[in-house]
């Protein structure tokens, strides 16, 4: 029998076995046929079969012609459960690198199974919690390693606080390696604290996240002391304003939040391009990378787009839609008197700190992405894939979007000899998505896209499988739960 024909026979037989249940490891699963991105910005390429044991990636096998002639014809694979993956792209695990995990929303309990769902189906198999519960979250990665919950692999950097003394924050690093942090989310941080707290991180190979806000310290600090990566994007412009303060009017007041957000959106303009430019290239040389979340602030520049999402309809859970009303004891929810002029300001802000984006990157710089969900009207999920979404506007290459998204977040967290690749030996979270993201990045929202097929109108996209550590969920079936849950909590509270 001719080779090809062996070949096609044996993927006819793949075809016909079932596929895994929802939630359920098997000891061999089989992805049939796919069209891999991997996570290092290579091309597409496939179709390939994708081979997982237990919970690893065992191998990555080429089925296109020229490959199976060189094999001698495609060899068999046993599998206990197969996907179909003919027509499919299947990427590495997205990750998302700025995270909280949240059981309540303005002191109201949100179910913690909300979120974890939703991250889940929108194909999140790792998230680095940057600030929520210590000791929750430290459950939680527990109980997500061991796959007693559906939920995406978690690391846990907590809040570090405003230690008073040099010593106390040397203490209290221990303190958090000694609990089993994975690493130290900074805030509102005074230089010398954050002078010792990084060295003793270092010292105990914890990584910092700064979120440096308009604080006394900005990114030259990060560049001093050896930060990570810089969350969101305060301290970027701040560092390159020639005379060194923030022209804030008169009557600001930075506790007040509608300030704070509004004044924030005059932050790139200040920054002078030729400053810009040493302080983007420092960052790269002293390897602080970039993680610019830049779906949450888009509320600013557009506010009737982020109150008018149209999975809000269906998946916005009562507690969250109230946390975002305006309201000056939210944190986030900055919106009352928000103006025109206020958005114009901040669309400028966008254009140049995109612009910035892009120039780090073109110097060497490592970015990676997260959403920061569940403020400023950003669903968990969801929001990381608008980022993936405004990326592409800020210039970038989906290849090298789906590339921020999974290999440079695996990096960040110091795990990319694990995560973040369709490659034999590295962990397999891997997801299987019904369309080509390359050319449309929103096939990856669960809500799926609209597409015409044949002259008919169909409906499509969304991440068909998520499989984090070898366990395969189906996004339908989790997106239909938490479909149920919204509407049985809006039956509680409307
Ligand atoms: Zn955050």
């Amino acid at each position: 029998m001719p080779r090809i024909s062996l070949a096609l026979l044996l993927a006819a037989a793949a075809a016909f076995a079932q596929p895994p249940v929802s939630g359920r490891r098997v000891h061999r699963l089989l992805i049939h046929n796919a069209t891999v991105v991997d996570g290092n910005g290579t091309p597409a390429s496939g179709p390939k079969d994708i081979v997982i044991e237990n919970n690893l990636i065992a191998d990555v096998i080429a089925l296109d012609a020229v490959s199976m002639q060189r094999a001698g014809g495609r060899q068999q694979v046993q599998a206990d459960a197969v996907i179909d993956a003919t027509g499919k792209y299947v990427l590495p695990g997205l990750i998302n690198a700025h995270a909280h995990l949240q059981e309540e929303r303005g002191g109201k309990p949100q179910p913690i199974e909300y979120e974890l769902d939703i991250w889940l189906a929108c194909g999140i198999t790792t998230i680095r919690d940057v600030g929520s519960d210590t000791k929750r979250a430290l459950e939680l990665r527990r109980m997500s390693a061991e796959g007693q919950i559906a939920a995406p692999r978690i690391f846990v950097y907590p809040m570090f606080g405003r230690p008073k003394t040099a010593d106390a924050a040397r203490a209290h690093v221990r303190e958090l390696k000694q609990m089993g942090a994975d690493g130290i989310k900074i805030l509102g941080i005074d230089r010398d604290t954050m002078e010792a707290m990084e060295d003793e991180a270092h010292k105990l190979e914890l990584r910092i996240a700064h979120h440096a806000g308009v604080e006394e310290t900005n990114a030259w600090d990060d560049i001093r002391f050896g930060t990570t990566s810089i969350e969101h994007w305060y301290g970027i412009p701040d560092a390159a304003i020639p005379d060194g303060v923030q022209h804030f009017p008169s009557t600001y007041n930075y506790n007040n939040e509608t300030d704070r957000f509004r004044y924030a959106g005059h932050l790139w303009r200040e920054a002078d391009p030729e400053r810009l430019s040493k302080v983007l290239q420092a960052m790269v040389d002293a390897h602080v990378a970039w993680d610019p979340t830049l779906d949450i602030y888009e509320a600013s520049r557009d506010l009737q787009r982020a109150q008018t999402q149209p999975w809000f309809h269906d998946y916005l859970h009562p507690v969250l839609e109230e946390y975002f009303r305006p309201n000056p004891a939210n944190h986030g929810s900055y919106f009352i008197g928000w103006t025109s002029s206020d958005e114009v300001f901040w669309k400028e802000n966008y254009r140049l700190w995109m612009a910035a984006v892009r120039q780090f990157d073109q110097k060497g710089g490592l970015i990676g992405m997260g959403d920061d969900a569940g403020f400023i009207y950003q669903m968990y999920g969801f929001g990381l894939i608008r980022g993936m979404e405004l990326h592409q506007e800020a210039g970038f290459h989906p290849l090298k979007i789906i590339q921020q998204a999974t290999g440079n977040n695996a990096r960040i967290l110091g795990q990319e000899e694990r995560l973040g690749r369709v490659r034999a030996g590295w962990a397999a979270d891997l997801i299987v998505v019904n369309g080509n993201p390359l050319e449309n990045l929103k096939v990856l929202y669960p809500t799926g896209v609209e597409e015409i097929r044949n002259g008919k109108a169909v409906h499509t996209g969304g991440v068909e499988w998520t499989i984090k550590d070898g366990i395969p969920y189906h996004a339908p079936e989790l997106m239909a739960k938490v479909k149920q849950m919204v509407a049985e909590a809006r039956g509680v509270t409307r």
